[in-house]
């Protein structure tokens, strides 16, 4: 995903957060300034490999599409419990039976892995791991029932994870954090389908069941880092609406961080309109503190990259520039 919330704003707005619109002056924080070279100086990034998010990614798509119900579906599932229990990761996965916009039963898996499981406070850092059955966005119509690649879209997040597990394996981090792959984000109702409803509660089917269900019982975090659409060369990460909105705090630190470390140009101080990602049930079902960062290019059609939900989410799209600059904020800001 996400799905450009303009067009179902007002309702999300009454249906979630009735308040938002009033309290939006109040909750947005004030910009950032521009880094400067002390500032720049001051901050020690965090390892992160690039090249090692890249073969993460890879060998998710090399998999094909991974829509619930099929084989690459459950390999992929296996490939990445796997990976984070080789990284030293406690891994739990919470198996379910979702229903799709159309009433079909799925069967979903979220993927934990934890550090530190019984370490307070707790940092949650998630992504989702599915891609996209239908490329409805694409400019073929034909292939509008074919499922994306999602290199971009699904792969690139869940690949920027794996490798921040890997460094924190490495250096043995005393830290309490948990990885959360959710699965079933991109299942919402298909463009082309006007016999259902195009509701935003059709996304997001895995991170909905766990914020009603953690995978433990009373789970809290301090706060949450989601992060979709990672990967792309173009990338530009302004702030998120929702993400400001709930936990305004987290994205100060995180974009101060992105731009300390040098990285002003995709992480950018400009804000976003509300888009419906796992975080917004994070943030109003879990009740915690959960930012998105997500590329979002208000100059485009539709927001996002032009392959966007299209059979062209594919590794041609993934920048190893970017991934650089996401694991390393990323991983600089939970440290620090
Ligand atoms: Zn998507």
């Amino acid at each position: 995903m996400p799905m450009n919330r303009f067009c179902i704003f007002l309702v999300s707005i009454a249906a979630c957060a009735c308040q938002a619109c009033g309290h939006k002056a109040e909750t947005r924080p004030q910009a950032s300034p521009a880094p400067t070279a002390s500032s720049t100086s001051s901050i020690t990034p965090a390892e992160f490999s690039a090249d090692s998010a890249m073969v993460f990614i890879q060998e998710q798509v090399d998999m094909g599409p991974r829509v619930p119900g099929t084989a690459a579906h459950q390999r992929c599932a296996d490939y990445l419990a796997l990976q984070l229990q080789r990284f030293g990761a406690d891994v739990m996965q919470q198996e379910a039976v979702a229903r799709r916009y159309d009433g079909q039963q799925v069967g979903i898996r979220n993927i934990i892995g934890s550090y530190n499981p019984d370490a307070k406070p707790r940092i949650m850092l998630c992504a989702h791991w599915d891609s996209r059955p239908w490329a409805d966005q694409d400019e073929d119509p034909r292939n509008h029932r074919t499922p994306i690649p999602g290199a971009n879209d699904g792969a690139s997040g869940a690949g920027v994870l794996l490798e921040i597990a890997r460094q924190l394996h490495a250096m043995q981090t005393p830290r309490g954090i948990d990885l959360i792959l959710f699965d079933a984000e991109d299942m919402g109702t298909p463009q082309f389908d006007d016999s259902h409803p195009h509701d935003e509660t059709t996304w997001c089917l895995g991170s909905q069941h766990w914020s009603h269900a953690p995978h433990r019982f009373n789970y809290r975090a301090q706060y949450a880092i989601l992060l979709d659409m990672v990967g792309a060369k173009d990338a530009r990460f302004p702030r998120e609406y929702f993400s400001t909105y709930f936990a305004a705090s987290t994205v100060e630190k995180i974009w101060k961080t992105g731009q300390r470390l040098g990285y002003d140009r995709y992480f950018i101080d400009q804000e976003s309109s509300p888009l419906t990602d796992d975080h917004y049930f994070i943030n109003t079902i879990a009740n915690i503190p959960c930012i998105d960062i997500v590329h979002y290019n208000p100059d485009t059609p539709t927001g996002f990259g032009s392959y966007w939900h299209t059979l062209n989410d594919n590794m041609d799209n993934i920048d190893l520039q970017t991934l650089q600059a996401v694991g390393t904020t990323v991983l600089t800001s939970i440290l620090n």
